[in-house]
């Protein structure tokens, strides 16, 4: 249908989301899609069965804006004992429609026009469009490839008078490196004494290998005053379509949270915080997490040892980057549809998470899959890649 009016584009540089591109490009070719991260396997089946139970109960009306109570107690319960401070479950908890809802909706509430965020390339690629929608401007630090750190001395000068907020991300998606308990106290060092507020998407909190810790904002007392810790029930219990997750944070923060939240979403789908809240009480579901994908990671790097990729190291998150340098002289973004087209194996060009395009000429592979989806996309880079 054509339309009516003449559209100023309030987006005119946003284009669709990665993900849905190339998921739908592997769709179209037949590849096997180690592009979007999503798992292809299923949950454990006591989880559908709680729904359907809390359904057939009749919980199927609007739950608390909030959560429900149940949820948020067994959150609050999780964070005190993983990370140590016991947030109020009336006033410092809130369920979101999955991690995406809650970031756009702590951009919207804390983020005036004119404000500054600062975020760090390569950036997930939700938060940029999400602070320009409300008209705030992201500022770029940079983890710089190969090891993805981050350079605080940067950060410091990027900090000004309108600085509103900080957005970090660990375990990181896209480079699966991780941030310390030495960066946080850096970056407690460059927030004290200003009114920046901390977002921290933690969406892969419970994904760390080789033993490393989470540094969760939570777990910083100084920090976690200033911060609104976001997570998704979505990758830790294999349910992203059910697009659940949370925030906790002060008090007075979450009270600015709500404002917006109870407006855009109001509240997620009844039955399955209900389930998710029983889900929640066996702790070895998410502490066993690590473990069962630190096996999927080391099945992957050794499948990928034998093809002409050099694999970068991958600390957390279920996202492993790999340089096809000398492999291929093109963009990213070409051999990243080439790699679906042509060779059956559809992944993420990294140089999407940045502003200026850099690309380092390295590639996204997701390895929450089964070990015959892995083995499969393996033969055919082998196939493809014949030394
Ligand atoms: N942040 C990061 C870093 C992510 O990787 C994702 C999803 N993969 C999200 C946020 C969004 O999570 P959700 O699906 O719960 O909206
Ligand atoms: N966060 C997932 C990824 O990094 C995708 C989520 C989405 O498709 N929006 O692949």
């Amino acid at each position: 249908m054509q339309t009516a009016v003449s559209i100023d584009s309030k987006h005119p540089a946003i284009g669709t989301t990665i993900f849905t591109v190339m998921s739908k490009l592997a769709a179209e070719c037949g590849a096997v899609n180690l592009s979007q991260g999503f798992p292809d396997f299923q949950a454990e089946p006591a989880l559908f069965a709680a729904v359907h139970r809390h359904m057939l109960a009749g919980r199927n009306q609007y739950a608390p804006m909030t959560g429900v109570p149940e949820l948020r107690q067994a959150i609050v319960d999780k964070v005190a004992a993983l990370y140590g401070p016991r947030f109020d479950a009336e006033s410092e908890v809130t369920v979101t429609a999955g991690a995406t809802q809650a970031i756009f909706t702590a951009i919207a509430a804390f983020v005036r026009p004119g404000d500054e965020v600062i975020v760090f390339e390569p950036v997930y690629d939700s938060y940029v469009p999400a602070i320009e929608t409300v008209g705030g401007r992201a500022v770029f630090a940079q983890l710089k490839f190969p090891d993805y750190a981050p350079d605080w001395g940067q950060v410091a000068q990027l900090i000004s008078p309108k600085t509103r907020m900080i957005i970090i991300n660990s375990p990181h998606n896209p480079t699966g490196s991780l941030l310390t308990a030495v960066d946080l106290e850096k970056l407690a060092n460059l927030l004290r004494g200003t009114d920046i507020v901390v977002l921290s998407d933690e969406v892969y909190e419970h994904i760390l290998f080789d033993g490393e810790q989470h540094a969760s904002l939570c777990a910083h007392a100084e920090l976690a005053q200033r911060s609104i810790v976001v997570s998704s029930f979505g990758k830790t219990y294999h349910i992203t379509g059910w697009k659940i997750g949370y925030v906790v944070g002060p008090a007075d923060l979450m009270a600015e949270f709500r404002k917006v939240h109870q407006f855009n979403v109001f509240t997620v789908h009844t039955p399955s915080q209900l389930a998710l809240a029983e889900y929640m009480q066996d702790a070895s579901r998410h502490l066993g997490l690590a473990a069962f994908y630190q096996e999927k990671r080391d099945f992957f790097r050794e499948l990928m040892a034998a093809t002409p990729f050099k694999l970068l190291p991958c600390r957390g998150t279920y996202f492993q980057l790999a340089s096809y340098a000398g492999l291929s002289e093109l963009p990213d973004r070409a051999f990243a549809e080439w790699m679906t087209r042509e060779v059956g194996v559809a992944v993420i060009p990294v140089s999407v998470f940045y502003a200026n395009g850099r690309d380092d000429q390295v590639v996204r592979f997701c390895f929450a899959k089964q070990e015959s989806t892995l083995r499969a996309a393996a033969e055919r880079l082998h196939q493809a890649f014949a030394k």
